[in-house]
């Protein structure tokens, strides 16, 4: 049976919102990618409705993107506590906690819905679910309790 390091986290000693670096992998080639976990909710206790984390999902894809270069893919925990971020290069927590902080920000003061890129149904594999209403209310309840870039021990990052 395979090791799966997430498999292994106690969900109980964690204290959510933060960022956590699950890992980091070297290629065959020398290249080294970062997996983190960017976890919105306390786990057993909320999370997010489908159509709340897949809006979230696609505004991530976009806006994320033009704060840390090199991301490879942000993708929903089945759970619907967070996501899993994965970048070409290694970023700190803080850095990935601010940059987040800032991003669900947007989302809550300045995201129209015309802003949200891939809801029609050529471009999106259920655009029936989403909910633009829903992201920004749990993106301010994320960004109102601060993300912490330590998973264990609350130390919620600050913009520089
Ligand atoms: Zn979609």
């Amino acid at each position: 049976m395979a090791e799966v390091e997430s498999f292994t986290l106690d969900h109980d000693a964690v204290k959510a919102p933060y960022v956590r670096l699950i890992a980091e992998e070297t290629g065959p080639k020398g290249d080294v990618i970062a997996n983190y976990d960017l976890r919105f909710l306390q786990p057993n206790e909320q999370e997010m409705p489908t159509a709340c984390i897949h809006t979230i999902e696609h505004l991530l894809a976009d806006l994320l993107r033009d704060e840390l270069p090199g991301i490879i893919d942000c993708s929903p925990f089945g759970c619907r506590t967070g996501f899993h971020l994965m970048t070409w290069n290694v970023y700190s927590t803080t850095e990935v906690a601010q940059s987040l902080t800032k991003v669900l920000t947007k989302v809550v003061n300045e995201i129209e819905w015309e802003d949200v890129q891939g809801t029609e149904r050529k471009n999106c594999g259920n655009y029936r679910d989403h909910s633009l209403i829903s992201a920004k209310e749990w993106c301010r309840q994320v960004i109102e309790q601060g993300i912490s870039d330590d998973a264990f021990n609350r130390h919620v990052v600050t913009l520089p």
